[in-house]
């Protein structure tokens, strides 16, 4: 089947999103929600929809220059051509434009939801390689908070049914050892425990010594202590402590991750289409990292349940994905009072009920659109 593209229309939307709580890393706060809506028409009068889901400070990009990328510079490019496949309209985008990669997600999404659609059929049916989970897992953030807040997020989110708490840390000031510890002691062993530094951590001496800190409190992950640039130096933390590594920001694209498997430096690698640089990069990737003996989990932006759609159908789909022991970032239940879609991601016992329906089942909640 072929889509001939008619029509590219990017929008800035503002998602309020809770200040109580908000995430803070060692990157800084997420003080706002402010994205880039995309719809993409063909010729026939099918659509289909993405998110850029974008944030400065960590891929370079905000919701004016994605629509501006996306409007101005990319749909001259792809309107009116023909193409058979997602993965031939991203190629052509790679090769027109570096990095932008959420902009060109919001495209590439777009186009397998558009795809999906016209054949009456979900993404999910059309990537599976396992009978697709209905619920996934979710891991929620908790900010660099003082230990007594901390706790506050901690009991809130547990009682959301969350078991998988990621911990940010590395923040100057902040003492994670008390953190963690007062929530241990507040919840008892249940919750399983992951950490996030977001590469604060400068060496790898630096590294081991604050995951030695935090063994005693029980790490099922250490998810990217060094930073992004510098794989080596993950490699490094690797062999030296006994936690599992979560790589995310040092591999945003196919490349980064052959350099990252080249170094085993990782155990899971964290994975979403915005970070990736399209859908169709995600769904490589995580069918890579699998054929040399790792797993993967979502990571995330803090999308809406509009960006969210495409994660959860990966880690529903994908054997690459074992949800059971390695929960995902699926977390826009617990931080917008609102969904951004309809129908909403339905959320249950602390994870999300994978959408179901034609593409990745969900629609933008604001627009004129019919499911
Ligand atoms: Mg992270």
């Amino acid at each position: 089947m072929s889509i001939r593209i008619r029509s590219i229309e990017a929008r800035t939307v503002d998602h309020p999103v809770r200040s109580d709580g908000a995430i803070i890393s060692s990157l800084g706060r997420h003080e706002a929600s402010h994205y880039a809506t995309v719809v993409v028409t063909d010729a026939d009068g099918a659509t289909g929809f993405g998110e850029a889901t974008t944030a400065p400070v960590w891929s370079g990009e905000t919701a004016e220059t994605a629509r501006w990328i996306i409007e101005e510079f990319l749909a001259p490019k792809l309107v009116g051509a023909t193409f058979h496949d997602p993965a031939e309209a991203l190629a052509l985008m790679d090769g027109a434009l570096h990095a932008n990669g959420f902009a060109k997600a919001a495209i590439d999404v777009a186009l397998w939801d558009l795809v999906a659609r016209k054949r009456g059929a979900s993404v999910s049916s059309l990537i599976a390689d396992r009978e697709p989970r209905a619920w996934i897992p979710s891991r929620v953030s908790i900010g660099v908070y003082p230990p007594e807040e901390t706790v506050r997020l901690a009991r809130e989110f547990h009682a959301r049914g969350v078991r998988t708490l990621k911990f940010k840390t590395g923040k100057p000031g902040l003492d994670d050892v008390a953190r963690l510890r007062a929530v241990r002691e507040a919840l008892g062993p249940d919750p399983i425990f992951t950490i996030d530094a977001n590469g604060a951590y400068p060496t790898a001496d630096a590294a081991v010594r604050a995951v030695e800190e935090l063994l005693p409190f029980d790490l099922a992950l250490v998810e990217q202590p060094t930073p992004r640039d510098r794989i080596g130096m993950l490699a490094e933390v690797r062999r030296r402590t006994p936690v599992p590594i979560l790589v995310d920001e040092a591999v945003f694209t196919p490349g980064h991750l052959e350099q990252a498997i080249e170094q085993d430096a990782f155990d899971v690698l964290s994975i979403y289409p915005g970070k990736n640089g399209g859908f169709t990069h995600s769904l490589a990737m995580a069918r890579r990292a699998q054929a040399a003996g790792k797993c993967c989990a979502i990571g995330s932006n803090l999308e809406t349940d509009l960006g969210q759609a495409a994660m959860i159908c990966l880690a529903s789909s994908l054997s690459a994905f074992p949800t059971e022991k390695y929960a995902c970032d699926l977390m826009a239940a617990l931080f917008y009072d609102r969904s951004a879609t309809a129908p909403p991601i339905r959320w249950r016992d602390g994870g999300v009920e994978a959408p179901t329906g034609s593409g990745f089942g969900v629609v933008p909640a604001e627009g004129p659109y019919r499911d």
